[in-house]
């Protein structure tokens, strides 16, 4: 059966060629084909001999996502629907900042961490994605870029799904597009977030890539993180923190911590009080995040939001607000993938 060329790392495509009695660097000539050149079409990479050439054609095949809908927010975010070729709607999200293009790319097919202030969670998760329905996501909208001259410059493992419920992939995703022959998207300019899969963190703090790793916080006690995030009744607060102490030892690169604030939830100067105690110590910045409205949850008021940050800054924690992007279009995770189900 044949294969999609997008899945492998440019390692598995040398073991591949390795075998055929072949060079590796052929590796690289197909990488440089498939990510530079952007060729999708085996018979078009006129550096192979013929024969690679058509061996190639009978063991992998070239994936593509169907792009089903493109929402453009005021602020030029832009959302894309995508259908998978078993039907399944994942969604990606394109940011434009002043550094760059940023991707947001979903890892999972639903999510199964049910986080109640999150829209993903409201569809259990279906499936994992395979390293290369996450590259598609990143070329296909790079695609798009290249045709103004531009290109993917940033991504953020933040979409639909929990990386570290789908570790492996993920890991071999990364790889795939930070490798330099290839995309070349700097390990420094990926993130990869995660609500709090504590084995993982001591795993990937072993992972050779300099990648960002951002931990989705929200709540600094646990009897608030118990209450709307499951994953802390598997590993709470110490258990996690723990963990994160240990992963900036072993790699030294500091953590960012995401901080949704709600409405009367976890907004008060007590609660920005159990935060810098918690974080203290810990080289991290906090990153407080305006609420996208999905549900029963509002967002904090702005002069609310004003004095937390003013209490962690006072506090000498580091801080930053997010600036809320396609606020218009839905952006926040799993919101336009559940109106198009509905
Ligand atoms: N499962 C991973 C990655 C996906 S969520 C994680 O939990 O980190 C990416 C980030 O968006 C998380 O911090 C998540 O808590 C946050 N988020 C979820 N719903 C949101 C909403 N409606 N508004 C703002 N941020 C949201």
């Amino acid at each position: 059966m044949k294969v999609n060329i997008y899945d492998y790392s440019r390692d598995a495509l040398a073991a591949y060629f390795i075998a055929l009695g072949s060079p590796k660097f052929r590796a690289t000539q197909i990488y440089e084909a498939v990510y530079r050149q952007r060729i999708t079409d085996f018979t078009e990479i006129t550096n192979l001999k013929k024969e690679i050439r058509i061996k190639m054609q009978e063991d992998y095949y070239f994936g593509s996502l169907e792009i089903v809908k493109v929402s453009v927010s005021a602020d030029e975010t832009e959302k894309y629907l995508y259908q998978l070729p078993d039907g399944n709607l994942i969604e990606t999200v394109l940011m434009k900042h002043d550094y760059g293009y940023s991707v947001c790319v979903t890892t999972q097919v639903g999510c199964n961490m049910g986080c109640l202030f999150c829209a993903s969670g409201q569809v259990k998760k279906i499936r994992d994605l395979t390293p290369g329905e996450m590259v598609m996501q990143v070329v296909t909208i790079d695609d798009v870029l290249r045709k103004v001259s531009k290109r993917v410059s940033h991504v953020v493992i933040m979409g639909i799904g929990e990386p570290f419920d789908n570790y492996d992939n993920v890991l071999e995703f990364i790889k795939i597009i930070n490798d330099p022959k290839g995309l070349a998207i700097g390990s420094r300019h990926i993130t990869l977030s995660t609500c709090g899969v504590v084995p993982k963190i001591y795993e990937f703090s072993a992972f050779p890539l300099q990648v960002n790793l951002a931990i989705s916080l929200h709540f600094a006690t646990d009897e608030k993180r118990n209450r709307y995030m499951k994953i802390n009744k598997a590993y709470n607060l110490e258990t996690l923190f723990k963990a994160l102490h240990y992963y900036y030892k072993k790699t030294n690169r500091r953590i960012t911590i995401e901080y949704i604030l709600l409405l009367g939830i976890n907004d008060s100067l007590q609660d920005a009080d159990a935060l810098m105690r918690l974080v203290r110590g810990l080289n991290c910045y906090v990153n407080l995040i305006p609420y996208n409205e999905t549900g029963i949850f509002k967002r904090t008021d702005l002069s609310q939001a004003r004095l937390f940050f003013e209490y962690l800054i006072k506090n000498n924690i580091n801080v930053v607000t997010r600036k809320e992007q396609g606020h218009d279009i839905n952006a926040a995770c799993g919101q336009l993938r559940i109106k198009e189900m509905i």
